[in-house]
């Protein structure tokens, strides 16, 4: 299961990037169609590797990019989500790349941001409080 070793390479990475004290919330993930990542898959493999991570307890949020398609014929360039069309000049056109794997980002809430809702909490707390 290709995923499982893509969702470990993803967590070394986000390890690296992770600012010391922080909790990682979500993970953004970008994937050209030709590696033929499977979203059920991914997010199953990311349930089985993140536990005991920098990553543990957050999601992890894929894309799939469209094919960017180009016909050599007439020189036309598109994106889509079938790769079995026909151009408008009658050629079928070819996929090109789609091959991407990209990190697009890690959203993290930081030690101060933790420490910042935990009082904001106690504040909307004690407004109540004066409000009753
Ligand atoms: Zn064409």
């Amino acid at each position: 299961m290709h995923e499982l070793s893509i969702a470990e390479s993803l967590i070394d990475i986000v390890k690296e990037h992770c600012p010391a004290g922080a909790v990682v919330q979500a993970v953004l993930l970008e994937a050209g169609p030709m590696r033929g990542i499977d979203n059920e898959a991914m997010q199953f493999a990311w349930q089985c590797a993140t536990p005991g991570t920098v990553c543990q307890n957050s999601r992890l949020e894929l894309r799939i990019l469209p094919w960017q398609l180009l016909c050599s014929a007439c020189g036309a360039q598109w994106a889509g989500e079938d790769i079995y069309v026909t151009c408008k000049c009658g050629q079928t056109p070819c996929p090109v790349g789609g091959n991407d794997l990209k990190l697009t980002g890690i959203d993290v809430l930081t030690a101060e941001e933790l420490a910042q809702e935990e009082s904001n909490a106690r504040v909307s707390r004690s407004e109540r409080a004066e409000a009753e």
